[in-house]
């Protein structure tokens, strides 16, 4: 096992872990022997990730699970509380749960889908990462938050996602200069289009997602989407000792194509 992908003894907290790129990451932080806690509002999802988490964990550790919807302050603050009460401590918490929220500025539930976007993807981050940062302090852990390329572009009606996520490119270069005294790294990925059940929880058919997959398949200068894996092995990378200078980057993982022509 290579130093950068040794986890063992660590406790790594993964939110959105249910599906997508957080249960993508959880079994490869189980795989290089970390203890994960794997948090989602789906029971049935998380059963089987904990199940994936514990076949490939060389110390056949079982993740703890916990139900919790990050938008509710009270399911994060629980989290928190059961993670550390469960193990007494806390290396690596990875900011991942998101939904993709987007309408025109004529909408007129724009107040509430403000609010669901804005809570998922930004307020939960700020809290989990306040209820987080004693415990991270004693373990000199790290931090990574789960942005998107809509954090560094414009999309047409993507401007509660793209504001969510711009907002939480900035929080996390903040709160580098804020929490590097105390040991703590802090470091944001910027994924470009990945193959996950994104667009689906955002009302899209599989034919339909599929359909866009291509699209940005043949526009991404590497000629593919993303897969969660290629992203959790950045956040592997970010998480680890060999990371241990970089603190505060925007990580863009997205074959390219935050720069090539549309
Ligand atoms: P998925 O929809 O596949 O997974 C999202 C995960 O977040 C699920 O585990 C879901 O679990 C959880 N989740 C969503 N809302 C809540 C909530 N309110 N409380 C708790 N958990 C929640 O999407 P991805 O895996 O693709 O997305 C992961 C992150 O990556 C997001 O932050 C997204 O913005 C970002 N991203 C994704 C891209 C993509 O193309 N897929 C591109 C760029 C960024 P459950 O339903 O059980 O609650």
């Amino acid at each position: 096992m290579s130093t950068s992908k040794n986890f063992a003894n660590k406790v790594v907290l993964i939110t959105g872990s249910s599906g997508g790129i957080g249960a993508g990451t959880a079994v490869e932080f189980a795989r290089y022997g970390a203890q994960v806690v794997i948090t989602g509002r789906n029971a049935d999802n998380l059963s089987e990730v904990a199940k994936q988490c514990a076949a490939v964990s060389p110390n056949g550790l079982k993740p703890l699970e916990v139900l919790a919807d990050v938008s509710k302050d009270a399911d994060c603050k629980r989290l928190i509380d059961s993670t550390i009460s469960a193990f007494k401590r806390l290396d690596i918490l990875v900011n991942n749960a998101g939904k993709g929220v987007f309408c025109p500025i004529t909408d007129t539930a724009i107040l509430d889908k403000y609010r669901e976007g804005m809570d998922t993807n930004l307020r939960s981050v700020v809290y989990l990462t306040h209820l987080s940062v004693d415990h991270l302090e004693k373990t000199k852990g790290n931090i990574i938050n789960i942005s998107s390329v809509a954090g560094l572009k414009p999309y047409r009606t993507g401007f509660i996602y793209c504001m969510s996520k711009c907002a939480l490119d900035m929080f996390t270069k903040c709160l580098a200069l804020e929490l590097g005294p105390k040991g703590i790294r802090v470091n944001v990925i910027n994924p470009g289009a990945i193959r996950t059940n994104f667009t689906q929880a955002m009302g899209y058919t599989n034919e339909q997602a599929e359909a866009l997959y291509t699209t940005r398949a043949v526009k991404c200068p590497v000629g593919r989407v993303g897969e969660s894996i290629d992203i959790a092995n950045a956040i592997l990378f970010l998480a680890s000792d060999e990371a241990s200078f970089v603190t505060g980057v925007h990580f863009v993982s997205d074959g390219g194509s935050l720069h090539a022509p549309s």
